[in-house]
């Protein structure tokens, strides 16, 4: 059962009031935890009383216990004690949610691992939009949980420009891009389940955890990802050397020749 609740950052509840958020985990207990795209779904059970908490981790939130006798770790947004040990919620840049408000859930497209990710009604929804494919890709209304990293993988694994206008695809282009969001994912799920994750934020390197990346700076680099954080490194296909642009303030990586001239 939940004891003590400390928010710390009141931002990342909002709009739920500190207070409330106080009011409905003192004295719950967790009976459940879900996923829905980028969001974290608590299933919380207070006398009877059902509700549901979700939190996003931002781009480098963790969530973790810890001894309830060791002091929050700095950047910490929330924390509450569980028993003998503390949930930590930790959010170092500040991106994150932690709140009862739900609404952010109901613009999330499909789950792409799912079978309501139907690559007609993908196609359809590309073919309305005039933004960049690699934009567009990340739009969560579109398929939920695809984020900058996996965006510029599928669509090298998909051989289509990341500037390519989304409206201007093939129906085959799209099923290709389908295709690849839903094999890159999911090897990138089986590839992380293997891997030790630093949670507290606290080892080697910028302390962050990325598939792909090797935890200690020592360490030989997993060949995981194909163009991301590769710029200026040959192509594994073509040996070109792949290219970075931002798109929408955020980077993009591809291989010129392999996802076409770059048009
Ligand atoms: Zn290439």
């Amino acid at each position: 059962m939940i004891g003590d609740v400390v928010i710390v950052r009141e931002k990342v509840v909002r709009p739920t009031a500190p207070a409330d958020l106080r009011r409905a985990l003192s004295g719950a207990t967790i009976t459940g935890l879900d996923r829905r795209g980028k969001y974290l779904l608590f299933h919380l059970d207070r006398n009877g009383m059902e509700q549901c908490l979700i939190g996003h981790l931002g781009m480098t939130g963790r969530m973790f216990l810890q001894s309830a006798s060791e002091p929050a770790p700095k950047h910490t947004a929330v924390h509450f004690e569980l028993g003998r040990e503390r949930f930590i919620y930790r959010d170092t840049r500040c991106f994150g949610r932690f709140t009862l408000d739900l609404s952010g859930l109901e613009k999330l497209g499909p789950e792409p691992l799912s079978e309501h990710f139907r690559p007609e009604a993908f196609r359809d929804a590309l073919r309305k939009s005039r933004q960049p494919v690699k934009v567009k890709v990340m739009d969560q209304s579109l398929v939920a949980g695809v984020g900058n990293i996996y965006a510029s993988e599928a669509l090298h694994r998909a051989g289509i420009s990341p500037r390519a206008v989304a409206c201007r695809l093939s129906s085959a282009a799209c099923y290709r891009l389908a295709a690849a969001i839903r094999s890159i994912l999911g090897e990138a799920i089986e590839k992380g389940s293997g891997m030790s994750l630093d949670f507290s934020g606290d080892g080697a390197g910028d302390g962050f955890f990325y598939y792909g990346r090797s935890e200690s700076p020592g360490e030989e680099r997993e060949e995981g990802f194909r163009v991301y954080d590769r710029e200026g490194e040959p192509c594994r296909t073509c040996e070109k050397p792949i290219r970075r642009i931002v798109q929408a303030a955020r980077s993009t990586f591809y291989c010129p020749r392999c996802q076409g001239a770059g048009e």
